[in-house]
């Protein structure tokens, strides 16, 4: 059994975060340290650990993720202007919670990481 997060808290509204969408599936709350000024983590609401433990079961839920990033992209005002998803795998990636997250980032002009 996968060890909890924060961010099974998160989703149960056990400690507070700044959640702006949230439905069967998928939980989406604002960054407690936002690198841009639009930084927002959607997650599956079943814990997954890393993208390693992704299970073909997981399709819809992890398919819905980008369905709510770009609704939340054009709720945000930064559809046109763009934005970037990233999602962190393990320890060479920076992953630190271990609950899989997908970052929206936007609202300025973002470093380019491959070329
Ligand atoms: O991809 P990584 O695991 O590094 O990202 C974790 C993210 O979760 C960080 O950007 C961190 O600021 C965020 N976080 C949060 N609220 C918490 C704990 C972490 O937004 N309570």
């Amino acid at each position: 059994m996968a060890q909890e997060t924060i961010f099974s808290k998160i989703i149960r509204r056990e400690i507070p975060a700044d959640i702006i969408y949230q439905d069967d599936l998928v939980t989406a709350f604002r960054d407690i340290s936002p690198q841009a000024p639009t930084h927002i983590l959607i997650i599956p609401n079943k814990l997954i650990p890393t993208i390693n433990d992704v299970s073909a079961s997981d399709e819809q839920a992890l398919g819905h993720l980008f369905v709510v990033a770009a609704k939340i992209a054009k709720q945000e005002g930064i559809d046109e202007s763009g934005y970037r998803l990233i999602m962190n795998c393990n320890k060479d990636a920076g992953q630190e919670v271990f609950h899989i997250h997908m970052h929206l980032l936007g609202g300025k002009q973002l470093g380019k990481l491959v070329s």
